[in-house]
């Protein structure tokens, strides 16, 4: 069985090598470690970041995808007693650059595949990290005047440390970067006690054993990534993550490799469903069947639950902010269907220790049945934004919803209503916030990202139905003198993650503006929509 309760986010995994070292604990490409191998890399590799940064560092970027070093390398760093940053390789340099220069990270770890990046992202940082490269022979060229940088050799030759640091439990355990509506990503620090108090959470509610087997859908620069490391781990599971190819067939995937416990966004199931792919009973071995990150259809639930009718169904709900997941509905086929509003299955009920409310825009509690603010309170919610008190300010009511003293209420920008059975029915969002693939892009930041672009007078992007049923696309309308609008797409390629990038451009002379003189995104996504504004042919 599980750790009980784990006070720091990877004391699950260092009690599972301890108890059983040589279960598998992770497998990619077809080679498989065990809990003890990943267990002595951690260490190896912590004793490198501690000796690359001339101390125990504070934080550490983990520059790598899918690889033994993203796994290992996010372990390396909380063993090393530090924060894990992860950055994704397909980035561009100039957003990865951003992050590591905010958040401060002192330490690098990178795989072979992020060789070519390494150039380009370090150019022009004031201060470079340190490098601490396990799969490379030599120092990529092109790195600034006195880098610091550990190679394969340096790293085989390190002394491990013998056991992880115990961080305080008040300490970032992991820094994730959010979308900003104003141009610029967020960064959200997540403490141990945070994580800690979610990872108990579940672990109660799912009782997984050393016998499941986990999917792992989610980049790690996504927050879902962290239940299957570590809800995985922490059970003395097996973590089976799902290549590029793997996620075309992500059934199969799960079929042919007796997959017990399954998490993605609704996104892959909805593909599986319009494709006809979820045929009752075809997925008999899964035992839990999780979803998160954005609204889950009721009749994709009922789908997959048919494919999968060993397995509890559930639909998980949280923001980044408040760590992971914090509320759940668990689906059942007579009654799930009933409650669903618009479609859409309810997110549910908090987690335990934590609170949730819907409140008016001055943070008063409506009646049950109005529509509000889903608003959250407890010991997953984060201290705030990373150097952003006024972004920090704006996201927190001071309110006391069920009487008692006032505390802080996180205001998480989605409409909700709490319905007669006590649970909360998700019903949109209150800003232009939207979610691609389960993807959260403000869409405000590549509005900011293409008024950068020489030739751009004015922006709009709009979230629009893709050619494939259930799934959205952006759309950007753009107005400026003789736009050049290849040159535009390869500006916002350079400056944005590939998720973020519309899909169309829709140039027009004129915005349409509504009755407050604003532009008239309502018009302007009809006239998408129908064809009447034609995509630029890229
Ligand atoms: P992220 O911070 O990327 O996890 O995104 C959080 C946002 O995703 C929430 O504020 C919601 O808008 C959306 N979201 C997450 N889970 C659900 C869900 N189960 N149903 C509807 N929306 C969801």
């Amino acid at each position: 069985m599980q750790e009980p309760q784990p006070s720091f986010l990877h004391a699950g995994f260092r009690a599972s090598a301890l108890r059983h070292p040589d279960r598998p604990a992770l497998t990619l490409d077809g080679r498989t470690w065990t809990y003890g191998e990943l267990d002595a890399l951690a260490l190896r590799w912590a004793a490198a970041l501690t000796a690359a940064a001339g101390g125990r560092p504070r934080r550490v970027g983990v520059l790598a995808h899918r690889s033994v070093v993203s796994y290992a390398g996010f372990l390396a760093a909380l063993y090393a007693g530090a924060a894990a940053v992860p950055l994704h390789p397909k980035y561009p340099a100039a957003r990865n650059r951003d992050v590591l220069e905010r958040a401060g990270v002192d330490a690098l770890l990178a795989d072979g595949g992020a060789l070519p990046r390494l150039g380009p992202l370090l150019t022009g940082l004031a201060v470079a990290p340190a490098l601490v490269l396990p799969e490379h022979d030599e120092a990529p060229a092109a790195l600034p005047a006195g880098s610091r940088v550990l190679t394969r050799r340096d790293v085989a030759a390190a002394e491990p440390q013998a056991a992880p640091v115990s961080p305080d439990p008040a300490d970032t355990a992991y820094l994730l970067f959010t979308s900003g509506s104003t141009g610029r990503p967020k960064g959200v620090p997540i403490a141990h006690t945070h994580v800690a108090s979610f990872l108990r959470a579940n672990t109660e509610r799912y009782g997984f054993t050393p016998d499941d087997r986990f999917t792992n859908t989610f980049d790690q620069t996504f927050d879902l990534s962290v239940f299957d490391l570590f809800m995985a781990w922490g059970s003395g599971g097996h973590l089976l993550p799902l290549g590029a190819t793997d996620l075309m067939a992500p059934l199969d995937f799960v079929r042919d490799n007796a997959v017990t416990v399954w998490f993605s966004v609704p996104s892959v199931a909805v593909l599986q469903h319009r494709r006809g792919r979820l045929k009752p009973g075809s997925l008999p071995g899964l035992r839990w069947s999780l979803f998160c990150g954005e609204a889950l259809p009721d009749t994709v639930a009922a789908a997959w639950q048919e494919a999968a009718p060993g397995s509890v169904v559930e639909n998980l709900y949280g923001p980044t902010e408040a760590t992971i997941a914090c509320m759940v509905h668990r689906w059942d086929p007579r009654t799930s269907p009933d409650r669903a509003v618009n479609g859409i299955v309810p997110i549910g009920t908090p987690y335990p220790g934590m609170a949730a409310a819907a409140l008016t825009e001055d943070g008063r509690p409506v009646a049950d049945g109005e529509t509000g603010e889903l608003c959250l309170s407890g010991a997953q919610v984060f201290d705030g934004y990373l150097d952003a008190p006024e972004q920090t300010a704006r996201a927190f009511h001071t309110a006391a919803p069920y009487g008692g003293e006032p505390g802080r209420w996180y205001r998480t920008g989605d409409l909700v209503r709490r319905t007669a059975d006590g649970e909360f029915a998700y019903l949109g969002r209150l800003d232009t916030q939207v979610k691609i693939l389960g993807h959260r892009i403000e869409t405000g930041e590549v509005e900011a990202h293409l008024l950068r672009q020489p030739g751009v007078a004015q922006a709009v992007v709009l979230p629009v139905p893709g050619d494939e049923e259930g799934v959205t696309v952006l759309a950007a309308v753009v107005s400026g003198d003789g736009l050049d609008v290849e040159a535009v797409d390869d500006g916002l390629r350079a400056a944005l993650p590939p998720y973020m990038i519309p899909l169309t451009y829709h140039p027009l002379d004129t915005f349409p503006l509504n009755a407050n003189g604003k532009v008239d995104r309502g018009a302007l996504r009809e006239r998408v929509v129908s064809g009447d504004l034609e995509p630029y042919p890229l």
